[in-house]
């Protein structure tokens, strides 16, 4: 969009944010399903590889297709957002093949071995797997603390010198625990570390780090920014440019986690109606948390939207709305967790979240499984608990399908 005529709204944003001249009049960005682009002669292709001239090499360094989905959620993570001297935030941001490919470029980009991450204990499964199994075999140790406690925070980066970057996932999976990233970047940032943030569950409509001084922001875009659970996607965003351009473009050219051009289409055309559907998402989730702290087969319900849940004022301070996702756990446990999934009829058993339709799964056998039980129960991932991405059917149909399947497990 040009400059003279600044958008005003974040549907606007994510419809027009990636808008140009696209070839044969095209209304929607091509799917360029292209490896390599051609060159008018050797000079321009020297010139292309020396960065003198700007253009396409190869996909594997950037695709046109991808290059509107990074600009469409560049400007959604800095939508209304002041750099430090007054103008636009300005991000660039690199789409790769899945969530974990962003995570390693990431990471590896900004880490050597010896250096340690910290970060909090209730996490997506890969990315404590990816830590713990993977990152740790090469000589980066992640320490794992409760950052919800700032004494805890303080003190761990001072008795830790190796830590170098702290990593921040809020809200968190399956707890839908909230760190506060404004306290515990400021802390970070005192010590001089790296922050990151993992916004996957909440979506830039719903939070921004970038307001509060991190460094990197992480999605899956299989998630809510896609919207539909019809490609695996990531993109890692940064606001130090030549960083961006330079160390973290070249781990990304060559770990060769790059996007492919349908599934950048796919993320393009679903992102357009991130505002409407996130409205939805969030109206059913409040109904559906109401419904299930009020069912008599349901022992407890992680929803931050509930002045219960113990980080509801955080997620209140920095979010528009406490989002979609919740767990929940019934009065009889594992087994009547599971009768109770094999009973849902509309709701969708599966894992992976952020759909238009509903999806419920078990964490403790399926997302986390690969967490050691002790470890899990200690982040209060217990054997029964459930989880649920609240879709966007009509939540009458939502509420009805839960309600046989629990009212079943109650008649058992
Ligand atoms: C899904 C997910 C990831 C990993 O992303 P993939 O696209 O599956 O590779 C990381 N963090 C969170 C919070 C997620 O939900």
């Amino acid at each position: 969009m040009s400059d003279q005529f600044p958008l005003t709204g974040i549907s606007s944003m994510a419809i027009h944010a990636g808008d140009q001249k696209f070839g044969e009049s095209s209304h929607l960005p091509p799917i360029y399903a292209t490896s390599t682009f051609t060159f008018d002669t050797a000079d321009q292709g020297m010139k292309r590889f020396a960065g003198q001239e700007d253009g396409y090499i190869y996909t594997r360094w950037g695709n046109p297709t991808f290059s509107v989905a990074e600009e469409t959620i560049a400007a959604l993570e800095a939508f209304n957002i002041k750099d430090k001297d007054g103008s636009p935030l300005k991000l660039k941001a690199f789409l790769h093949a899945s969530g974990q490919a962003a995570m390693v470029t990431m990471f590896m980009s900004n880490l050597t071995a010896g250096d340690t991450i910290l970060s909090h204990f209730s996490l997506y499964g890969g990315t404590h797997e990816l830590m713990h199994k993977v990152m740790g075999q090469n000589g980066i140790k992640t320490i794992i603390a409760d950052l919800r406690n700032l004494d805890i925070v303080e003190d761990t980066i001072k008795k830790n010198p190796s830590i170098k970057l702290v990593h921040i996932e809020t809200p968190a999976n399956p707890t839908i625990q909230c760190v506060d990233i404004d306290a515990v970047s400021k802390i970070a940032k005192q010590h001089g570390l790296i922050v990151t943030v993992d916004n996957t569950f909440a979506t830039p409509y719903l939070q921004q780090p970038f307001l509060y001084d991190v460094d990197f922001v992480f999605h899956s875009t299989t998630k809510f920014l896609n919207g539909h659970g019809t490609a695996i996607g990531g993109v890692l965003l940064g606001k130090d440019l030549d960083f961006m351009n330079g160390k973290a473009y070249k781990w990304y050219k060559l770990l060769g986690g790059n996007s492919n051009a349908f599934d950048a289409f796919m993320l393009i055309v679903g992102m357009k109606t991130l505002e409407v559907r996130m409205e939805r998402h969030c109206t059913n989730a409040v109904t559906v948390a109401d419904f299930l702290v009020n069912h008599k087969a349901i022992e407890k319900v992680n929803y931050n939207g509930l002045a219960e849940h113990p980080d509801h004022a955080i997620a209140m301070k920095q979010m528009k709305h406490p989002g979609a996702m919740m767990s929940f756990e019934l009065k009889g446990g594992l087994e009547a967790g599971k009768k109770f999934i094999d009973r849902l009829q509309m709701c969708v058993r599966a894992v992976s979240l952020g759909t238009v339709d509903t999806l419920i799964s078990h964490p403790a056998s399926m997302s986390h499984f690969g967490v050691a039980r002790a470890q899990r129960l200690e982040y209060g991932i217990t054997d029964g608990l459930i989880r649920m991405s609240v879709g966007m059917e009509n939540v009458a149909d939502i509420l009805n399908d839960l309600d046989q399947a629990l009212g079943g497990y109650a008649m058992a």
